[in-house]
C-alpha cells in the first residue's frame, strides 16, 4: 500500500467501489483514513457491499454509499459534493457481450461523460484520476511491432478497435477519448490517467465478475488442460494498479497516461506461473497450443480468426518506465500475483480440484 498524505483527511469519490480493481483502491483509501463516498448501482445490495462496510468499520477511514448508474445524466451529483478528487473506475469489463454498443459503448462513453460533466458542475473537485486501460493504446498484440522501437508507450493510440472487433477495446478508447477532450476544455481539475495491462491478483472480498476472474475460472475448470494459445498481453498485479490510483491522486504533479504493466507476457506463461504450487491437483497445461491449431479452433472457443492471427505468438511489449519513476511503482513477480490470485478463487468456490 502507498501512504497517501499524512493528517490531511480528505472526502473522495470512487465510482464502481463493488468492482474488482476499485475495491483495492477503497481498501487503501480507508486504510489511510480518508472519507470515501461509493456511488454504487444498488446501495440496498448487503451481499455486493458487505466486505466494503467490514473494511471501513476495521480501519480508520468512512465509507458512505449512493445511488448512481453511469447511465443516468447527473446520477453522481451528491455523492461528488465536497470531493476533492474523483476516482472513476466503473465501466464494464467483459468480453462475452451480445450487444456491444449497449453493454460495453455506451456505459464506458457516456458514464465517462455523465461523472466528468459533473465533475465541471462540482466545484470542489481538484483531480480526476481514470481507469483507462492499454487497451486504449493497442488493440492486438500485433501492434506492438509498428509501435516505436517495437514498444508501445503512453503516446500510442489504439487505431483498430471497432463496434465490431475488439468492442472493449473500443470502449475505453472512446471514453479515455472523451475524458481528455472534457479535461482540456476546463481548468478548475486536472486528469491523471492509469492505463492497467489485464490485472491479475487476489480481490478484497466477494466473488468478482471482472474478466480477470472470468478468464481464470475458465483456466481453473480445466478448460486449457490440453495447452494455451501464447496470446501476448501484459499483466499486472491488482495491488500494484491501486497504488498507481492513489499516486497519482495524491502526489503526482504531472497529469497524463500511465501505462502500468508489470510483465510483457502471454497466456501460456501465465498459465504456467500456476504450474509448481497447484499443477497435481488442476489441469494446469503442460504445452502452448501452435498457432495453427489457435487459429482453426478459434471460432469454437469463443476466438475470433483474426484475432488468433494477430495476437497469438506476437509477443506484447510496453514500456513501463514512466509508471517506475513517476508513480514509484516496483512490481512483484508475476508467481506471486497467479498464485495468490488462483488460491483466492479455490477458497472463493470458483471451481474444485480436477
Ligand atoms: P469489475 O469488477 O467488473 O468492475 C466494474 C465496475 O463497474 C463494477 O463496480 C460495476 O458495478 C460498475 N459498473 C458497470 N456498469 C455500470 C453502470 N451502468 N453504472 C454504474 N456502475 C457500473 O471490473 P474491473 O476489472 O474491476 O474493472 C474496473 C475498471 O478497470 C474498468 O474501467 C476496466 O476497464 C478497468 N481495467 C480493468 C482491467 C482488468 O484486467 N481487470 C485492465 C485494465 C483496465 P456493479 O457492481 O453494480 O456491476
Amino acid at each position: 500500500m502507498v501512504a497517501t498524505e499524512k493528517n490531511t483527511n480528505k472526502t473522495v469519490m470512487v465510482t464502481g467501489a463493488t468492482g474488482y480493481v476499485a475495491g483495492w483502491i477503497v481498501k487503501d483509501l480507508l486504510e489511510s483514513g480518508h472519507t470515501v463516498h461509493a456511488p454504487v448501482r444498488d446501495p440496498a445490495d448487503n451481499e455486493k457491499l458487505a466486505h466494503l462496510r467490514a473494511l471501513a468499520e476495521s480501519n480508520s477511514g468512512t465509507i458512505n454509499f449512493f445511488k448512481a448508474d453511469l447511465l443516468e445524466t447527473g446520477s453522481y451529483a451528491d455523492a461528488m459534493e465536497g470531493c476533492e478528487i474523483v476516482f472513476h473506475t466503473a465501466s464494464p469489463f467483459t468480453i462475452n457481450v451480445k450487444d456491444p454498443q449497449k453493454e460495453l459503448i455506451d456505459p464506458a462513453l457516456l458514464g465517462t461523460r455523465n461523472v466528468l460533466e459533473t465533475a465541471n458542475q462540482t466545484k470542489s473537485v481538484k483531480r480526476v484520476v481514470l481507469t483507462s486501460s492499454c487497451a486504449a493504446i493497442y488493440c492486438d498484440a500485433i501492434d506492438c511491432a509498428s509501435a516505436p522501437n517495437g514498444m508501445l508507450t503512453e503516446d500510442v493510440w489504439n487505431t483498430t478497435a471497432s463496434v465490431d472487433y475488439q468492442p472493449y477495446s473500443y470502449s475505453k478508447t472512446l471514453a479515455e477519448k472523451e475524458a481528455w477532450k472534457i479535461a482540456d476544455a476546463q481548468s478548475q481539475w486536472d486528469l491523471v490517467v492509469i492505463n492497467p495491462s489485464f490485472v491479475m491478483g487476489p480481490a478484497i472480498g466477494g466473488k468478482p465478475t471482472s474478466e480477470s476472474f472470468t478468464l481464470m475460472a475458465r483456466a481453473g475448470k480445466g478448460e486449457f488442460k490440453t495447452g494455451a494459445p501464447r496470446l501476448g498481453f501484459g499483466l499486472v498485479d491488482v495491488r500494484e494498479v491501486a497504488d498507481a490510483h492513489i499516486t497519482a491522486a495524491f502526489t503526482q504533479k504531472d497529469a497524463g497516461r500511465h501505462i502500468v504493466s508489470g510483465h510483457n507476457t502471454d497466456f501460456f506463461n501465465i498459465l504456467s506461473a500456476l504450474r509448481d504450487r497447484f499443477g497435481k491437483d488442476y489441469a494446469i497445461p503442460k504445452s502452448a497450443v501452435p498457432k495453427f491449431l489457435a487459429w482453426m479452433i478459434g471460432p469454437f472457443v469463443g476466438l475470433e480468426r483474426k484475432f488468433v492471427s494477430r495476437n497469438v505468438s506476437h509477443p506484447w511489449k510496453a514500456d513501463n518506465s514512466k509508471s517506475v519513476n513517476e508513480l514509484g511503482l516496483s512490481y512483484r513477480p508475476m508467481k506471486e500475483t497467479m498464485e495468490e490470485m488462483f488460491q483466492y478463487m479455490i477458497d472463493a468456490g470458483y471451481f474444485r480440484k480436477k
